[in-house]
């Protein structure tokens, strides 16, 4: 049997960016973030708080998932000059835009470039290096597929 041709995906060239600090992803969705348990940890470690502390003073339950507070717009660590957490921000934080849901078709990423001015910005990223940051973990789930949405291209 022939073997199937593998789809290319478009961003094997490699992709740049290089976050401004424009604050942007710290609202998308609203806000919400979704930290693993070693997020919290880390989180709770850089503020000098228990997890129990942290946990109580920072996070909220959402549809059944733990995610950081958020004011219905900003998610609670983002301050005047950005995140107030920013070397331990969580994984999710960490990985954008690089985003198995973002990654998962040209369409999706180009509504990422409209969401993030630092994508096409600084430091070129190669494929393996973009296909390392989408496979952490604890990043956003993948959503439905824009034809699912029957969003209009
Ligand atoms: S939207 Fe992009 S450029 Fe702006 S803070 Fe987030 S990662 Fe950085
Ligand atoms: S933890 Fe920091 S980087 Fe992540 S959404 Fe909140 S303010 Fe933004």
């Amino acid at each position: 049997m022939p073997k199937k041709k593998q789809k290319v995906p478009f961003y094997s060239p490699g992709v740049k960016f290089e976050c401004t600090g424009c604050g942007a992803c710290c609202k998308l969705g609203g806000g919400f973030v979704y930290p693993s348990l070693e997020d919290v940890g880390f989180a709770a470690r850089h503020l000098d708080m228990s997890v129990k502390e942290f946990t109580d003073t920072y996070m909220d339950k959402h549809e059944r998932e733990y995610v950081f507070k958020n004011d219905g717009d900003n998610c609670i660590f983002y301050g005047e000059n950005g995140c107030t957490i920013y070397e331990a921000r969580p994984t999710q934080c960490r990985t954008y835009p690089f985003w198995k849901a973002n990654l998962k078709s040209k369409y999706r990423w180009k509504i990422t470039e409209e969401e993030c001015e630092g994508i096409g910005q600084g430091k070129h990223f190669s494929f393996v290096e973009i296909e390392a940051i989408k496979n952490q973990t604890s990043q956003t789930p993948a959503g439905p597929s824009p034809e699912e949405l029957k969003v209009q291209k």
